[in-house]
């Protein structure tokens, strides 16, 4: 393992995320193979652990604490994240970071998260006092360094900076060769550069789609390094950015951890050629539709909608189902959603790309009434948060 500094600590580079834990045939935390697999990890030189509430419907920081107590503190670091997008409607500061330390086991977080601050989220982050409280923890010891993760996007990205300036030491983001361009995650690194803040990668490999390419497109990974894994690619792609310190991958069974550690094993960034190509395999593999966001269509819309970004929130969208897009776009006003395009076509007389605008709409509009929306989802989760505090002890 190799490790990064940050504030004059040794953070090992690769992070052990807990949002996909190995699960047993009903879908539970199989925590004996979690257990096994963290012993694997520490005794490799692991020591940065990222649980969150919702993980696993709220079971991960439990396995989590299971796992890591079983091993001396000083050899983990553990991060952990305040689940304000999640729509719960008893979230409170106290309660649910109190109930966090029970479920993990700890006294003290070694790293807290704002957890995805987005467009979806930002009314929940922009109060002052929520903040507050999370200062005091830290000026307490019980939290020793504050952080956010985000998806959002540039313009409220800008905001959170400004917004929390001074306050935040670390920001986590969907970092990988593909979301570069696909997510914008080369500006977002502009960004946190500017700010000075160091960064933390999630979805390295863009929720395992990086693992597995086309096979014209893996041809020419395997043709340099014929025993290289493909998913060791976006690893060493990541070790090429002086401004990442973790990388965390969510490791669902021994084999992608025993990868992962050779991966890990020593420094060995790709070369600016291996770079290159790995951002030509982004561009043949997305597809989607070519909006180059040069806003020509945007003036024509007599429903003043954000075509661009509705363009590159379906390439999203169709490159994997991502719940981001939906967060997204429910957090617009409803007016101002892709089901509201009447199909008059007039954005496309003006595309140079000839996108065909009205046809993209319906079908985002369609892929998004077909999945349940992002309320939805967390209503469901938010019964179990429910059921967890009835509890009067945290058990296995
Ligand atoms: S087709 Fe839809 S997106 Fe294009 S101008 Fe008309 S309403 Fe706007
Ligand atoms: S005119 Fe076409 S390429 Fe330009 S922003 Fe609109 S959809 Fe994208």
């Amino acid at each position: 393992m190799f490790y990064k500094d940050f504030k004059g600590e040794k953070l090992s580079a690769l992070g052990f995320g807990t949002m996909r834990l190995p699960v047993d045939g009903g879908g539970r935390i199989d925590q004996k193979t979690f257990e096994r697999m963290t012993d694997e990890a520490i005794d490799h030189g692991v020591n940065y652990f990222d649980t969150a509430w919702p993980y696993h419907g709220s079971m991960s920081e439990i396995a989590c604490g299971i796992a890591l107590g079983r091993h001396p503190r000083d050899r983990w670091n553990l991060a952990d994240k305040y689940p304000g997008h999640q729509h719960i409607p008893d979230l409170d500061p106290q309660k649910y970071f109190e109930a966090q330390l029970r479920k993990c086991k700890v006294d003290y977080f070694d790293f807290y998260l704002m957890h995805n601050v987005c467009e979806n989220s930002i009314d929940v982050y922009r109060d002052a006092d929520m903040l507050e409280y999370f200062i005091r923890q830290k000026e307490a010891g019980r939290i020793r360094h504050l952080g956010f993760s985000t998806h959002a996007d540039l313009p409220l990205l800008k905001e959170i900076l400004k917004m929390w300036e001074g306050q935040m030491e670390f920001c986590q983001i969907q970092l990988n060769y593909l979301d570069w361009t696909l997510q914008n995650a080369r500006a977002k690194c502009r960004l946190l550069d500017e700010a000075g803040l160091p960064i933390w990668v999630m979805e390295p490999v863009h929720g395992g789609s990086l693992a597995t390419l086309p096979e014209e497109q893996a041809a020419r990974l395997k043709a340099i390094r014929p025993d290289a894994s493909i998913a060791s690619w976006t690893f060493r792609w990541l070790q090429a950015r002086p401004d990442v310190v973790v990388t965390l991958s969510g490791m669902s069974d021994p084999g992608q951890l025993a990868d992962n550690l050779a991966t890990y094993g020593k420094e060995d960034p790709v070369s600016p050629e291996e770079s290159d190509l790995l951002l030509d395999i982004a561009e043949k593999i997305k597809g989607g539709v070519p909006c180059t966001k040069c806003r020509y269509c945007v003036e024509e819309c007599p429903m003043e909608l954000d075509i661009p970004r509705m363009m590159h929130l379906y390439n999203d969208f169709n490159y994997a189902t991502n719940y981001t897009v939906k967060m997204a776009v429910e957090a617009l006003p409803e007016g101002q959603r892709p089901d509201v395009c009447v199909g008059c076509g007039r954005c496309a007389a003006m595309c140079p790309q000839k996108i065909d605008i009205p046809g993209v709409m319906s079908a985002l509009a369609d892929k998004l009434a077909s999945v349940p929306t992002w309320k939805a989802e967390c209503e469901e989760r938010n019964a179990g948060y429910a059921a967890f505090f009835k509890e009067t002890e945290i058990t296995r």
